[in-house]
């Protein structure tokens, strides 16, 4: 066999990190899905779950991704990062292509708003609120549906009915809730009514049961009127703080950054035999009890195994890690040297595992912590130079993510539910204290 040629050597090395990290992604996702199925109350072992160390600019970012990402399911999530360059900021913005200009002209629209509230009369700067919010939920008819569909349902299926058991002192409640959840289609109405219960006696109520229970029935109910009063909210904490940033809004431009395709996208398998899977992981667990109580463990979460074992399992690269690698190519200096990446949503597990390892410098940023097996570098097939210094954050991710895996399993008591993916209820740890 002749020698093989350093390009060759180093796609070997490529492919077995990979298939290490994988690997090991699989076996912690399953076990965050079991034990989620058991949930206790301490802290599953994630990096960086939930402190809030964002900036008030941060956090304007963060709120400006939120209006202009307009669908459910993380499909068209937005990250942003912002560029100075000689007295003009430039917005850069990415999602998936098929969002990206619906996207860059909302954000475009907001800015103009914002920029003209700066200074302006009370009531142009509530005018300006008014149209943004009113804008945002008008682009996001799909989520509005959703988050009202979810709510209804709770409200009129798990709560008891008005007139049967409802002690006297909830029928302030009820009747908010009947209320909003009577608003059905009237997307902006039932938006507004959504935000405004928060300064209701009902809320006090609300939490006090959430306090109270054991189920999260409640917890439930005030996540998505949360999630529907979220964009009224935002636009009023975006509209709050322009000011602060007249500067920046001042001489600005929106640009886009192309969403990588990877072209021919690799599919991941999921192991048959959990057990070598779980020995590909932690060789040294063979002929060890510890084998088989993993294997147990993750056999048990069969709604996710099941969706790995009938779906065609293709990774793909998330907003942020797009925005900060394009970013890290281009050479960017960002607004302040402040290297935030904003996005719509909490990172998960992998984007905030490669953002704490990458020695770009990059701002720490809220995650939910949920691991997403499907997820992928932007550049996962160019072997390039940028590769190079990437595989080496892959091995660390590979061995967080089994260190955090084997922490779970010998301590198993110390594991958590799974976290809403979004920071909009109306108060969560992702977000910290409502703004
Ligand atoms: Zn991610």
């Amino acid at each position: 066999m002749g020698e093989q040629s350093p390009s060759a050597v180093f796609h070997q090395d490529v492919d077995a990190v990979h298939a290490d990290l994988y690997d090991g992604l699989f076996v912690h996702s399953l076990l965050q899905h079991e034990t989620n199925q058991q949930a206790s109350s301490a802290n599953y072992p994630s990096p960086n779950t939930s402190q809030d160390v964002r900036s008030t600019w941060h956090r304007f970012l963060d709120d400006l991704c939120f209006m202009c990402d307009s669908r459910c399911g993380g499909k068209s999530v937005v990250a942003l990062i912002t560029e100075q360059v000689q007295g003009e900021t430039i917005f850069w913005l990415t999602t998936d292509p098929v969002y990206q200009d619906s996207a860059a002209n909302h954000l475009d629209a907001i800015l103009r708003l914002l920029k003209e509230s700066i200074h302006a009369h009370q009531d142009c700067v509530r005018l300006s609120i008014e149209q943004i919010a009113q804008q945002s939920v008008e682009r996001s008819p799909q989520r509005v549906h959703h988050y009202g569909s979810r709510l209804r349902r709770i409200v009129q299926e798990q709560i008891p009915r008005a007139g049967s058991e409802v002690p006297l002192v909830d029928v302030a409640l009820h009747k908010e809730l009947d209320y909003i959840v009577s608003v059905r289609d009237l997307h902006q109405k039932l938006c507004d009514v959504s935000y405004h219960f928060r300064y209701q006696a009902g809320y006090a109520l609300l939490k006090q049961h959430i306090e109270a229970s054991s189920e999260d029935t409640w917890t439930r109910v005030r996540h998505f009127i949360g999630r529907l009063g979220h964009w009224n909210r935002t636009a009023v904490s975006l509209a709050r703080v322009a000011e602060s940033f007249a500067s920046v809004l001042q001489n600005y431009r929106i640009a886009s950054i192309p969403y990588p395709d990877s072209g021919e996208k690799p599919r991941l398998t999921l192991d048959e035999d959990l057990k070598e899977l779980v020995l590909r992981v932690f060789p040294n667990y063979r002929a060890t009890p510890l084998c088989d109580r993993l294997v147990t463990r993750i056999s048990r979460a069969e709604n996710l195994l099941n969706w790995f074992r009938s779906n065609r399992l293709v990774p793909r690269p998330h907003a942020e890690v797009v925005a900060m690698e394009f970013c890290c190519s281009q050479g960017m200096h960002l607004v302040s040297s402040d290297r935030y990446v904003a996005c719509s949503k909490p990172s998960c597990y992998c984007c905030s595992l490669y953002m704490s390892h990458h020695p770009g410098g990059f701002r720490p940023r809220p995650t939910h912590g949920n691991v997403w097996v499907l997820w992928c570098l932007p550049q996962l097939f160019h072997h390039d130079q940028s590769s190079t210094v990437n595989l080496g954050i892959l091995r660390r991710m590979a061995n967080d993510t089994r260190n955090f895996s084997k922490a779970s399993l010998t301590n198993s008591r110390t594991a958590s539910r799974r976290k809403f993916d979004s920071t909009t209820g109306i108060s969560t740890a992702a977000t910290g204290p409502d703004r």
